[in-house]
Formats: C-alpha cells, sequence, structure tokens
C-alpha cells in the first residue's frame, strides 16, 4: 500500500507550500558541550535529538508549523 507523499510543509519566508530536510544533529558537537558543562547541556541534547528542527529546501530556515495548509479558526464543541 503506497502512502501519499505530504512532505510539505508552509514555509513563511517563502509564503508557499515547501519540502523540507532535517538538520542534521552533531552527536559530537553536543557531547562535547555536555561534557564541558558538566552534564547541565544533557537537557538540551535530549530536545534536540526528540524534536529535530525541520529546515525549508528553498531558503533553509526553520519551519516550526507543521500545517500544510491553513486551517479556517473554527472551533466546533462536539455536543
Ligand atoms: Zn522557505
Amino acid at each position: 500500500m503506497a502512502t501519499a507523499n505530504s512532505n510539505l510543509v508552509h514555509c513563511d519566508h517563502c509564503a508557499k507550500d515547501v519540502e523540507y530536510h532535517y538538520d542534521p544533529l552533531n552527536h559530537w558537537k553536543h557531547l562535547l558541550f555536555s561534557v564541558c558543562s558538566l552534564g547541565l547541556w544533557l537537557p538540551f541534547w535530549l530536545f534536540a535529538t526528540l524534536s529535530p528542527s525541520k529546515l525549508c529546501n528553498q531558503c533553509g530556515n526553520p519551519l516550526w508549523s507543521t500545517d500544510v495548509a491553513p486551517s479556517p479558526p473554527s472551533r466546533r464543541k462536539p455536543s
């Protein structure tokens, strides 16, 4: 079963839906920071590992929005 290729994220900088890639994490750098900071950097390392930042393929800016299309802000409570 083939899944739809929907690897598009809206980029505010490009003002359009673009393909993205993940910022490759430099674990050696984080290891060095963790050692130098006596372990204080570990939470940041963990955070960066668990939530890699998406980068726009067009402009290279980080993409924080995961919405492909803007959804109308209409909230309906199920009654
Ligand atoms: Zn962009």
